[in-house]
């Protein structure tokens, strides 16, 4: 097999989500079984670093979580964003319709391989009916586009694609009960297997809830890849904690994380 058809095969495999490579994938020197493991002193050819740099740019993640049955099992087959958009109407499917202004549905490139998932509105975004545009916003998107650039990565906020769990201003900008993180989450979730990224990225503990179902806090888990579906999912703090004045030490490592994911996405 040819370098360029062995990388093609191993992106392939990569994108199905598969972390481990344990196939024989070139025979060794007897002619038959799995490659030597590499040492500092065995053999570097073209093909060896080939899949050397491929199993560093794997993520090594959890396995899925089985989902139970969920209205996304019953998701139209040929789903689109517009869809959801019309199946989401008028919603008046939980409280948070009482006081919101505008549904906010999501921003970005639609087929984009990087999706931030933040908890919900606040005013600002209520106002617009759009996701991340007030102080959080904007501090989200110093965050990707000067991430990007230091790394020269060649992404701005526009390629990426932003969402929230809720579509609509919680009052007060309190956390969104259980039942109305599980009555708009279907719709999230259908957003991300419409747009199905190469990566998620999960912004603050409800993002992490609704997405993982896990009751472990942000802290613990932030900077480590989960995974949502067989999508690595990258939790970290939420843009909003991060302007509290105390939050230098969670500043720099949410900085860390999406490096980390804008490398795994964008390499
Ligand atoms: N905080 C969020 O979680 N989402 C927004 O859209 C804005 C602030």
């Amino acid at each position: 097999m040819d370098r360029d058809s062995l990388k093609r095969h191993l992106e392939f495999f990569r994108d199905l989500g598969i972390s481990q490579l344990n196939i024989p994938l070139v025979e060794n020197a007897a002619g038959r079984g799995s490659m030597p493991p590499r040492t500092a002193t065995s053999e570097t050819s073209p093909q060896a670093e080939l899949i050397a740099a491929a199993r560093a740019r794997q993520v090594q993640m959890p396995p899925a979580r089985p989902t139970s049955p969920s209205l996304l099992d019953f998701a139209p087959e040929n789903d689109t964003l517009a869809q959801i958009v019309d199946d989401i109407g008028d919603c008046k499917r939980c409280r948070l319709c009482e006081k919101r202004n505008k549904i906010v549905f999501g921003s970005g490139n639609p087929q984009a391989r990087l999706v931030f998932v933040g908890e919900g509105p606040g005013a600002d975004e209520d106002q617009q009916g759009l996701p991340f545009v007030g102080r959080a916003g904007q501090l989200l998107t110093q965050m990707i586009n000067g991430t990007a650039m230091k790394e020269g990565l060649e992404i701005r906020r526009e390629d990426v694609y932003i969402c929230n769990v809720v579509k609509c201003r919680p009052p007060e900008n309190r956390t969104p009960l259980p039942d109305e993180t599980e009555i708009c989450g279907q719709f999230l979730f259908r957003q991300l297997m419409v747009i199905r990224p190469k990566a998620i990225c999960a912004l603050g503990g409800s993002a992490v809830k609704a997405l993982l179902g896990t009751r472990e806090g942000i802290t613990r888990l932030r900077g480590n890849w989960q995974n949502w579906r067989n999508i690595p999912v990258m939790p970290t703090y939420h843009p909003s904690f991060l302007l509290r004045p105390y939050s230098q030490n969670a500043k720099r490592e949410a900085w860390e994380d999406l490096k980390k994911v804008l490398h795994f996405v964008y390499d």
